[in-house]
């Protein structure tokens, strides 16, 4: 097959699907969500304190299952009160892959620490825990019964996993190999509400996990983020945290430590409430979605569509293809093609060890990351398209 053909053919496969131009993740707002913002506005509750915050946060803790729901401005203040509620601190060091969104490599330097980049799988481009178990069994040294960078002599405090494209990472192998070598497990579920591992929801395998409605998620707010934990003192910890540390009082400003204006405000946790309400509706015509990309590119050669690993339910938040290796050289050439005929697609997010503020940060060898890079596509996911004949 020539190259023209080959990059004409998924040109056609997405196409196929998606039945003309087609943007790469839109929100779906046709729900409740014009009706609870308008209660916000006409009753003057705007602000942290209205009611929507609480029913949102009671949506996302019942649809998860995790105990508590702390509802906040966006995804990355979610990661940022995660990593302070477990105590991360100054001159600690947390493991997150080289290849996520840049928010959870920032979120980690927001409380002094380092990130410390880890390799993928290209199963299921998640974190690949085997090789996480034998790096740290290389580097890592317990000192005073504290997991030890040898190399650098600082702590490594967690380890943050992020479900990439909402593919559930291996849980229960990553949960053991924390408890092992004694580090928290800290997961970014930012693209993965909808997501279940063996069963169990995305975000409820570690101490804290940080879940995104940014506009482009399978459930946005406009602007908001969550915090899911099972654990009631640090749900408390983080409420407070989230609210300038402002201790209950009749009329004092009281704030015992430095805290953060972080709590989402009505009118957001308004909209995620009619969004909550048809999320097992996205789910459902996200995963028809996934399954024509399926299709359309199982008979195609030289490429193939990324599919949830197995025991997994997998919300397919973006879906993914991978061009083999012998045409990665095309990656350019096919993300040109599909923008120009009104597709949107868009390659796997710069690895952190090569965006300039990080490029210094421990690291292991990352040749699945860079090899992932060059080849790795997602394509238009909207939720609409699985209302397509
Ligand atoms: C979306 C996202 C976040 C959070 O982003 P916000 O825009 O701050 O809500 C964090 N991590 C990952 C991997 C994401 O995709």
């Amino acid at each position: 097959m020539t190259d023209e053909a080959f990059v004409q053919g998924i040109v056609a496969a997405v196409g196929g699907v998606t039945g003309g131009n087609a943007p790469l993740h839109v929100p779906d707002l046709a729900g409740n969500e014009w009706a609870y913002v308008k209660e916000c506005l006409d009753t003057g509750w705007v602000s942290t304190a209205g009611a929507y915050v609480g029913r949102f946060e009671a949506m996302l803790a019942e649809y998860t299952g995790a105990r508590n729901a702390i509802a906040v401005v966006n995804g990355t203040a979610a990661l940022h009160a995660c990593l302070m509620a477990v105590g991360v601190g100054p001159g600690d060091e947390v493991i997150c892959p080289a290849a996520t969104f840049v928010a959870t490599a920032n979120a980690i330097t927001y409380q002094g620490a380092v990130p410390h980049f880890v390799d993928v799988r290209e199963v299921d481009l998640g974190l690949d825990v085997g090789r996480l178990d034998t790096h740290l069994a290389d580097i890592g040294e317990r000192r005073g019964g504290v997991l030890t960078n040898r190399l650098t002599g600082r702590r490594i405090a967690a380890v943050v996993p992020m479900h990439s494209f909402g593919h559930p990472v291996d849980l229960d192998a990553l949960v053991e190999v924390c408890a092992r070598h004694g580090v928290t497990l800290v997961e970014d579920a930012a693209e993965s509400l909808g997501s279940f591992y063996r069963g169990k929801h995305t975000g409820r395998f570690g101490a804290v996990a940080a879940l995104s409605f940014n506009g482009n998620k399978v459930v946005t707010t406009g602007g908001g983020g969550a915090v899911l934990t099972d654990d009631d003192a640090l749900a408390a910890r983080l409420r407070h945290l989230t609210t300038t540390a402002k201790q209950p009082h009749r009329w004092e400003f009281i704030h015992d430590c430095i805290g953060y204006n972080y709590r989402m405000p009505n009118v957001n946790a308004a909209i995620g409430c009619g969004q909550m309400e048809l999320l097992p509706r996205y789910v459902a015509e996200k995963r028809v979605v996934a399954q024509r990309y399926l299709d359309a590119f199982a008979t195609l050669p030289g490429v193939r569509a990324v599919a949830e690993p197995s025991g997994c339910q997998s919300n397919y938040w973006l879906n993914v293809i991978v061009l083999d290796r012998s045409r990665a050289y095309l990656r350019d050439a096919v993300l040109a093609a599909t923008n120009d005929a009104g597709l949107m697609t868009r390659p796997l997010w710069r690895p952190m060890h090569l965006l300039p503020m990080f490029g210094d940060c421990p690291r292991m060898e990352l040749g699945v990351t860079e090899d992932l890079y060059a080849r790795l596509i997602n394509l238009p996911s909207s939720p609409a398209l699985g209302r397509r004949d």
